[in-house]
């Protein structure tokens, strides 16, 4: 599947079951007409990166950027976000395309997507006017790294096609597509009955209903909210229940790319949690207060220099 084993995945899944029960069911996404999880505010609709991302513990964030509309500055690490998240997501939906041509095996896939690497690579850099942005030197380094992840993902998906292959005579294309590709990439979901987004986009939302979070920074605590703000909208537009979710550090160094997924129970603890978060946010908005700076800001907060103007960031 990519970024995780499957194999690896299923085992994951099966201890998780058996550590953990079952879902209080007020708690479920479908439920959003209760008082728990009705949004606080009418025609608000919030991100769940905007609200899981507490870098900021006093939601300083939130007033900036929803009372005096100050957005949040780009970095080079965002810019890095950015293009990771496209490569992959592009990489798996030209997989999907090819897998639809007649008499496809691995080389050919591979060969294929070697052939249109240049193209989709320069596409993104153009689509998030990264020269423009960085300069040359950093764009150059993105766009190895970017490469280096095309690559990485090229070779997977030709690897599980040839393995399938040489297992079964004959395959409905459909079936080879669910195998090797058993996921939607930035998948849809109206968040809006909780007061979240009306488009709010999955990084991957897997075929064992499992949703996953990529992310291309340090590893931080808040991240596993992301995905209780996920399945919570997951449940009140398509109310099927979402258990479980995982956040994909995804990195590049000196050429190889690098993987640590964190899977977790998306249980009772973890959506309070997340709602807790939610209602301070849409706190902040109703109030139009600056709730000030906490006693030390993190350096790694994105709005470092626009909250310490002056200071090294
Ligand atoms: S710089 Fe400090 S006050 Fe500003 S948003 Fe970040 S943590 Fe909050």
């Amino acid at each position: 599947m990519f970024f995780v084993d499957r194999l690896e995945l299923d085992k994951t899944l099966r201890q998780l079951r058996s550590i953990y029960g079952q879902v209080d069911e007020g708690l479920r996404g479908w439920n959003w007409m209760s008082d728990l999880l009705s949004p606080p505010l009418e025609n608000v609709h919030l991100g769940v990166s905007e609200i899981a991302n507490r870098y900021c513990p006093t939601f300083r964030d939130i007033y900036l950027r929803r009372i005096e509309g100050v957005e949040a500055p780009y970095t080079y690490k965002t810019i890095r976000g950015w293009l990771y998240h496209a490569v992959s997501s592009k990489t798996v939906q030209e997989v999907k395309a090819i897998l639809y041509k007649e008499e496809i095996n691995g080389p050919r896939l591979y060969s294929e997507l070697l052939v249109r690497r240049k193209k989709i690579i320069d596409e993104i850099l153009e689509k998030y006017k990264v020269e423009r942005r960085l300069g040359e030197a950093e764009s150059e380094k993105l766009r190895k790294e970017m490469e280096t992840i095309y690559m990485f993902l090229a070779l997977q998906a030709a690897a599980q096609l040839d393995k399938i292959l040489a297992k079964v005579k004959w395959a409905e294309v459909e079936d080879l597509v669910s195998i090797i590709v058993p996921m939607d990439v930035e998948r849809v979901v109206d968040g809006s009955l909780l007061g979240l987004s009306k488009e709010l986009r999955i990084d991957i939302f897997t075929d064992k209903r499992l949703v996953v979070d990529i992310k291309t920074g340090d590893a931080r605590d808040f991240h596993k909210y992301a995905l209780a703000g996920y399945a919570l909208a997951l449940e009140s537009s398509l109310e099927i229940p979402i258990d479980y979710g995982m956040i994909t550090y995804l990195s590049v160094d000196k050429g190889v790319v690098k993987i640590s997924n964190n899977t977790y129970f998306i249980g009772d603890e973890l959506r309070r949690e997340f709602l807790e978060i939610r209602d301070e946010a849409f706190n902040i908005i109703h109030r139009g207060e600056d709730p000030g700076k906490p006693p030390k800001c993190p350096r790694y907060c994105i709005y470092y220099n626009v909250c310490n103007p002056g200071e090294p960031p």
